[in-house]
């Protein structure tokens, strides 16, 4: 096949569901050319109706994530931006949570990002341009109980990016935060599920079960906004000649950010324990 080097070319992680595929689906309307990467690639014919290049990826696997990019590379001979959204959230209480499992958090949600960015950075630094889209969450801001693993990933995915931003910037790489607030997608129900199958009996179970409820009701689904939002964001941002550090957009995000920002741990820790009692 011909390397078309001229069109800019996306690759996004977690398109299979969600933020991912929303985004896959707006930028490939942007006029990018973009390659759609998960491992439930049976999910994604609609990123292939809409002409995304669906990948099979499990970025925790170094083999997969690596044939994945060289794929972009052999047949479009670049990759500008880079989303790195798979993700998930491993709820349960830090007691009750198998390191095992909290390990995988972080090879899901940290470790998978970093090496995707290590694959892609050479062709970028090469071109002396490209946007790295790390997709945190309002949790790598603000904390709640039972989602240790999960905010500790995306506190974690932060720190990385500022440090990935400071690296990258004389290159001319962009290195830009997404901080989602409620989203409608899978997560909720995953979080969930995780939350009653590891703390959903015991010492920490009234709460917890309490927590998972909230988690997938109607209410929590109301207060959600569309993934959409997050896409076009996205968007924005890649399009953007001078993108910002971060974007805290989707339900409750900023005022979340901004309140755990002004208010002392006590105070915090207070409201949130009221809210999930
Ligand atoms: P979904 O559960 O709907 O989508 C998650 C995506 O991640 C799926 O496409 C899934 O694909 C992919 N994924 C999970 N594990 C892996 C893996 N090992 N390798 C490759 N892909 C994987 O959730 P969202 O769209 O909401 O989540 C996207 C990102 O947004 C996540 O990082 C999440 O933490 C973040 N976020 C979400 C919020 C929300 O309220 N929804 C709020 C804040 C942040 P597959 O299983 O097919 O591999």
């Amino acid at each position: 096949m011909p390397v078309d080097t001229h069109q800019h070319v996306a690759l996004v992680t977690g398109a299979s569901s969600g933020i991912g595929l929303a985004t896959a689906l707006r930028l490939q309307q942007a006029g990018l050319v973009v390659y759609g990467a998960a491992r439930r690639v049976d999910r994604m014919q609609q990123l292939t109706d809409a002409g995304v290049h669906v990948v099979a990826m499990d970025v925790t696997d170094d083999a997969s994530a690596t044939a994945g990019v060289e794929r972009v590379l052999a047949e479009h001979g670049r990759i500008d931006v880079l989303v790195n959204n798979a993700g998930y959230g491993s709820y349960g209480a830090v007691e009750d949570v198998p390191i095992d499992e909290a390990r995988r958090q972080f090879e899901v949600n940290v470790f998978g990002a970093a090496r995707l960015a290590q694959l892609v950075l050479p062709g970028m630094r090469a071109r002396r341009s490209g946007t790295i889209v790390n997709i945190s969450s309002m949790g790598g801001r603000i904390t709640t109980p039972f989602g240790a693993w999960y905010h500790g990933t995306k506190f974690a995915l932060e720190a990385v990016s500022d440090c990935l931003r400071l690296e990258t910037a004389p290159f001319g790489i962009d290195v830009v935060v997404v901080e989602p607030g409620g989203i409608r997608t899978e997560w909720s129900g995953i979080a969930a599920e995780h939350l009653r199958a590891t703390s959903g009996r015991g010492a920490y179970a009234e709460r917890a079960n309490a927590v998972a409820t909230s988690f997938d009701s109607e209410t929590m689904a109301r207060r959600s906004s569309p993934p959409e939002l997050i896409a076009a964001t996205i968007a924005r941002a890649v399009t953007a000649r001078r993108p910002r550090t971060r974007y805290a957009v989707g339900f409750g995000a900023k005022p979340l950010i901004a309140l755990r920002r002004l208010l002392p741990d006590r105070a915090w820790d207070a409201l949130i324990l009221r809210a999930t009692a």
